[in-house]
Parts: structure tokens; C-alpha cells; sequence
């Protein structure tokens, strides 16, 4: 078994871990495996051993990973996931190749997104990204303006509001950092009872990271987004 694949198990084992301790079903959280600055072959082991979704931050070092990727050869296609910020340079690559993106924090990125989706894909899966713990410098929309983004957003012909992300910042007691993440599934739920209509797929909390995955499982969420407990650690600009 390669470390990857140890890995994998690991995380798997911690998220059914912290469903139960939650007392949610065992597969209430999805697992989107982050392969930012990790090289195709690791991408390609991961799925080999049977993950599909796949988190990447930076989008020309994503595009090209993504066929360098197909190039290994798989017999089942993946999912990918942009999780950074979308410059208004860079929504074309990201319409084009994405199939979900976390990061809609501005109604523009997101028409753009919308306006150049190709026909023949389907509709690009969105999560509008809520600021519950930043100031106006942070990415994410702060939590009071999130309901009228979701809205505008699930207007939009070729995207589907799928939910809520959030990248809170790490706080070293456990106490508290439930609490910011209570704050955005607060969110979350305020948005899914208060959303009308485009809102029928909203279904996805996109919350947690390798340090703090238990406590967003806690708060409720659908889906956490695994870099380092997955391939190990990061080293940015080394190439
Ligand atoms: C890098 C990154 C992650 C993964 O972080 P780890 O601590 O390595 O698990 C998750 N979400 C976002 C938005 C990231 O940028």
C-alpha cells in the first residue's frame, strides 16, 4: 500500500469517526482530495485507489494537471473542484474545465462563469463562499449579504447553486472553532430555508480541512476539502 493510499484510509476512518461521534450517517460527508501543488502522479494514485473528487486552488496549474491526469489513463472520468479565488482573467479556463466551483463571492465572477460555460457541458456546480470570521480584506461574502448573492447567482442559466463554503481561520481551541463553524451553517441554513426558487440542489456545506474536519463535521458539514492528510506536505514555489 503507497502512503497516499494509507492516507486515504486514515482520512475516511476520521470522517466516519466524527459522523458517528455527530450521530449523522456514516456517509453524510463527502471527501474532496486537495492536490494543490501536488504533481499528476499523486492525482492518479488517489484515484486509482477509488477517490473521484479532486480540489485545486491555482487554475492554469489545475488545467494542465487535468489532462496530464487523463493522459495516465482512468477508466473512470474525475471530478474537479476549483477551490481559489476566480480573477475575471481566469473564469474562461475555469468554465471551460471545472466541473464545480467553491469560491462565487461576487455576482460579476459568477455571470461571467455562466455567459461562458460551453453548451455542451452540463451546468457548472457553485457554492457561494461566506466570510463569517474576516474582515473586508478576506475572500467570501459577509454572512449578510449572502442570501441576496445566492439568489442573484441561482438566476443564472448554466450555474447550479449547490451551497455554502467557508474558509474560517484556525483557531487553537476547539470550543471556538466550532463555534465559527456553527456561524456559517448558520448561514448555510438560512439561505436553504429563505432561498425560493434555483434552490432545489442546495445541498452541499463545503467546511472543514485536514486540521479541523471533526469540528465542521460537528457543525454539519456535507463535504470536506483534504490536502495535506491526504498527500502529505506542501511546498509551495519549489519547482
Ligand atoms: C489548501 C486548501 C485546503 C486543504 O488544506 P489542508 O490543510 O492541506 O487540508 C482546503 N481548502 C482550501 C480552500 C484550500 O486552499
Amino acid at each position: 500500500m503507497t502512503m497516499i493510499d494509507s492516507n486515504l484510509q486514515g482520512v475516511h476512518a476520521r470522517i466516519v469517526q466524527a459522523c458517528l461521534a455527530a450521530g449523522r450517517a456514516p456517509d453524510a460527508v463527502a471527501l474532496l482530495a486537495v492536490s494543490k501543488t501536488f504533481g499528476p502522479e499523486a492525482v492518479h494514485e488517489a484515484a486509482r485507489a477509488g477517490q473521484r473528487r479532486f480540489g485545486e486552488n491555482y487554475i492554469q496549474e489545475a488545467v494542465d494537471k487535468m489532462a496530464q491526469v487523463a493522459a495516465l489513463g482512468l477508466r473512470e472520468p474525475l471530478e474537479w473542484h476549483c477551490i481559489g479565488p476566480v480573477q475575471s482573467n481566469k473564469t474562461r479556463l475555469v468554465a471551460g474545465h471545472f466541473d464545480w466551483v467553491h469560491t462565487v463571492d461576487r455576482l460579476k465572477i459568477a455571470e461571467r462563469l455562466s455567459d461562458q460555460r460551453p453548451a455542451d457541458m452540463p451546468a457548472l456546480q457553485v457554492c457561494i463562499q461566506v466570510n463569517v470570521d474576516g474582515g473586508s480584506t478576506k475572500s467570501g461574502v459577509g454572512p449578510e449579504h449572502a442570501l441576496a448573492l445566492a439568489q442573484a447567482v441561482a438566476q443564472l442559466p448554466r450555474l447550479r447553486l449547490r451551497g455554502v463554503m467557508s474558509i474560517p481561520d484556525e483557531v487553537p481551541d476547539r470550543a471556538a472553532q466550532l463555534a465559527v463553524h456553527l456561524r456559517v451553517r448558520e448561514v448555510f441554513d438560512r439561505l436553504r430555508s429563505q432561498g425560493g426558487a434555483g434552490f432545489e440542489a442546495f445541498d452541499t456545506l463545503s467546511l472543514g480541512m485536514t486540521a479541523d474536519l471533526e469540528t465542521a463535521i460537528a457543525a454539519g458539514s456535507t463535504m470536506v476539502r483534504v490536502g495535506s492528510g491526504i498527500f502529505g506536505t506542501r511546498h509551495y514555489g519549489a519547482a
